[in-house]
């Protein structure tokens, strides 16, 4: 009987260490914050909830940043980390915060626009928690989140997603995908208040264009391109073809299926006057064939068994030994949201933006991305904001 004792409570102890030596740096990263200097064009910061009620006081709400130019013009937003695991798109939202001034319209940036997501991750993946950009001052540390929301925040899941409002059958995990629950409601479930909040900004600040800024596997056809309904569709092929002639890379045209219900570059176009472009820039790391899941792969994308598949013609890029570095995909996210502003702006005058002090693609991809992000500890009194 005594022995049996000893038994259970030396096991519970061991259930213990092993719980705790799991939970604390999950519950670490949860909890990391990463800085965000204000750039010069920053004239506001707000959050989501402002638009959206029903995310105040929850992990779902996010910061928004506001860089209005001198002159009036046209309105665009940017998203980033709609999908939290794809980080090229939060690096160049932080890119633009820290750096762009526009002279003419106003910018908005919404850089961890799935907050929750951002603070989640995928063990069975064996998804790193973090990652680091070298920068002139030392290495900028963040985090790495996942696809979903985090089920924390979000919670229990139906058996089926049914959207809100076509009634379409989505998939169960759909529900906590940012990149389903457009155009969302005030008082739907978590996620769907989160794309409320974004649609209500765009609707109230009359927004001319929305950019979504993500990544996609090399294996998945709708990668490396801009995806337009039909009214962006005019304004994604002119940048297209411009970005190949002047700038030298690869970005082709997705239309958007406007029988698939729920994505950004449906919904936003569909219930608001606001263009829609959701960008996809190859993300190797995602692949499915691959080999660890490294930060080093995640930076460099460079892995031998895409290679050869690329020899095969299984890939939607062009594919080599030098991988797809990061500098690369940020590269391309700016120079893209560039093209699409100034061909917008050349259309409509008068609803016009002139943005200053954005790297484009050649920029990053000589210099790193880690030139443009400035020391949090040089920035001015209330010139960081820890997100
Ligand atoms: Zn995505």
């Amino acid at each position: 009987m005594k022995q049996e004792r000893l038994t259970k409570i030396l096991l519970s102890a061991v259930a213990a260490a092993l719980l705790a030596a799991g939970g604390i740096p999950l519950y670490r990263h949860r909890h990391f914050q990463v800085p965000i200097v204000l750039g010069p064009g920053v004239t506001r910061i707000e959050r989501l909830s402002a638009y959206s009620p029903g995310i105040a006081g929850t992990s779902a709400d996010t910061w928004v940043f506001v860089l209005e130019g001198k002159e009036p013009g046209g309105r665009a937003v940017v998203i980033a980390d709609t999908h939290a695991n794809e980080p090229a798109g939060y690096l160049a939202a932080m890119i633009l915060i820290e750096n762009a001034v526009p002279e003419k319209g106003t910018l908005t940036v919404i850089p961890v626009f799935n907050n929750s997501a951002s603070r989640n991750t995928r063990p069975g993946d064996g998804y790193p928690l973090y990652y680091e950009i070298p920068t002139e001052w030392g290495p900028k540390k963040l985090r790495m989140g996942n696809r979903d929301a985090s089920p924390l925040d979000q919670w229990p899941d139906p058996d089926v997603y049914i959207h809100y409002p076509e009634k379409q059958m989505l998939s169960w995990i759909d529900i906590r995908n940012t990149n389903r629950t457009w155009p969302g409601r005030v008082d739907g479930p978590l996620m769907e208040r989160v794309t409320f909040g974004a649609m209500e900004l765009m609707r109230r600040e009359k927004t001319d264009v929305a950019v979504d800024l993500h990544g996609a596997e090399t294996m998945f056809p709708v990668t490396n391109c801009i995806v337009a309904p039909e009214k962006s569709s005019k304004i994604a092929t002119l940048a297209s073809l411009t970005v190949k002639a002047v700038e030298g890379f690869d970005n082709h045209v997705e239309p958007s299926p406007a029988g698939f219900r729920g994505l950004s570059h449906r919904e936003i176009g569909d219930y608001s006057t606001t263009a829609p472009f959701l960008l996809e820039a190859p993300i190797p790391f995602l692949d499915q064939p691959t080999g660890p899941k490294t930060t080093k792969l995640l930076l460099d994308g460079k892995d031998p068994f895409l290679l050869s598949l690329a020899a095969k013609k299984k890939l939607f890029v062009s594919y080599d030994e030098s991988g797809w570095p990061m500098d690369k995909r940020v590269g391309q996210h700016l120079s893209v949201t560039l093209e699409i502003l100034r061909q917008f702006s050349k259309k409509n005058p008068g609803r016009d933006m002139v943005i200053r002090g954005v790297p484009r693609y050649a920029d990053v991809v000589k210099n790193g991305i880690g030139r443009y992000l400035h020391d949090p500890r040089k920035a001015g009194s209330g010139r960081v904001i820890e997100n």
